[in-house]
């Protein structure tokens, strides 16, 4: 008898409302509004962890930009005509649970910087792929407006990220190797 009741919940479950590309526009803006916030409470701890001025500098001028991001996103809600809301995203949450174990695991260690880079650049990463399927999404849509403001945040989000590149290889990986040199000798 238990089982007939399930069944019958199941096919009602199927034949609900079609999700339309545009739901799906909706749910993963919810779900990049959620990771820049996140990013918002992360950035301030990372620029005090860092040894590098210039590091520290890097996650500063980022955090600036985040909160220009998130207004941009709360413009896109607007236009959408739904409340700017955040939706849980495992993803960042994994990522930004794993910077905070090189934070911990290598405080005041030479490669600390250079850890905190790599947890940074897979941020990035993640905001990359989610701003060019959001950007390319609002053009199949025919959202215009909404596709400039995400290819904004797409050009600042892969800028810092080249940034990360340039301070990784100049600077923070060479300190790293240094001070291990100095260390045994
Ligand atoms: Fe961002
Ligand atoms: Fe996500
Ligand atoms: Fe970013």
């Amino acid at each position: 008898m238990a089982k007939r009741v399930k069944k019958k919940r199941a096919t009602s479950r199927r034949t609900r409302q079609p999700k339309k590309l545009s739901d799906l526009f909706h749910e993963t803006l919810k779900d990049i509004y959620f990771a820049e916030n996140k990013i918002i409470k992360t950035l301030p701890k990372m620029a005090k962890a860092a040894h590098s001025r210039e590091l520290a500098n890097a996650f500063n001028k980022h955090l600036r930009e985040t909160h220009g991001q998130v207004k941009r996103l709360d413009q896109i809600f607007r236009m959408l005509g739904k409340p700017a809301r955040g939706k849980t995203c495992e993803a960042i949450n994994g990522i930004t649970d794993e910077g905070a174990e090189i934070m911990r695991d290598f405080k005041g260690m030479p490669a600390l910087d250079a850890g905190l880079l790599s947890a940074a650049q897979a941020v990035e990463h993640y905001e990359i792929s989610r701003y060019g399927t959001l950007r390319t999404w609002a053009e199949e849509l025919g959202m215009t407006d909404a596709a400039k403001l995400l290819q904004a945040t797409l050009a600042e989000e892969e800028a810092t990220d080249q940034a990360l590149t340039e301070l990784a290889t100049s600077v923070i990986n060479l300190e790293a190797e240094e001070e291990e040199v100095s260390e045994a000798a």
